[in-house]
């Protein structure tokens, strides 16, 4: 992808996830894996209204190279980048019900939403839950990285979503599909639910 393309692209992911309300305000961030680095949204943007002439640029070490100044998260994609060589995108959302879901006391050994839906496994899979750190904590990053070497979808305590792709759309589709199944799961609250079995979830699992 040109450079010119991936700026487009990115914006356009932006403006969708405004327009579907999976952010609000200057909250939320992308990136977008380029040649010789990435392309991160900046600090303090509405991710509605990006300018692709203004994305913040960051070298193959993840240096700030040029454009605004990236996110003050950026350092959730460069974590999660180090880990998973496969990834071409990442979104970080507060996407409303996904951070109701990280504001949940989890039991340890749980998973963090019930398995309800097959297309929740497909294509979440397995969620990890990441610990709550002050923001710019470095424990946070190495946490993220951890995390992310078994999980293309981190939810980060008390905060949101930090999902990688294969590209935006990957990303987009198991972001939409967490954030509909963390609504379902809120909603079925107090009520007796038939989770999928662990045979039926291992079966979706090996694909
Ligand atoms: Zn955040």
């Amino acid at each position: 992808m040109s450079d010119s393309a991936a700026r487009e692209a990115l914006c356009r992911m932006g403006e969708r996830l405004y327009t579907r309300g999976l952010v609000h305000g200057t909250a939320g961030n992308l990136s977008l894996r380029v040649e010789d680095g990435w392309l991160v949204t900046p600090t303090n943007t509405c991710l509605g209204e990006l300018d692709p002439a203004r994305l913040s640029r960051l070298d193959a070490d993840g240096r700030f190279i040029g454009g605004d100044k990236p996110s003050k998260e950026a350092f959730l994609h460069t974590s999660v980048y180090a880990v998973r060589p496969d990834a071409e995108a990442i979104i970080h959302t507060h996407s409303t019900h996904s951070v109701a879901v990280s504001c949940l006391d989890h039991p340890e050994g749980c998973p963090v939403l019930p398995p309800l839906t097959a297309y929740y496994i497909m294509r979440v899979g397995e969620l990890a839950l990441v610990p709550y750190y002050r923001p710019g904590d470095e424990r946070l990053a190495d946490a993220v990285r951890d995390a992310a070497i078994k999980h293309a979808c981190v939810l980060l305590a008390n905060h949101g979503p930090v999902i990688a792709g294969k590209g935006l759309n990957e990303a987009l589709y198991a972001l939409e599909e967490l954030e509909e199944t963390a609504k379902i799961h809120l909603l079925l609250e107090g009520r007796k639910t038939r989770p999928l079995t662990p045979e039926a979830v291992a079966e979706l699992l090996a694909g």
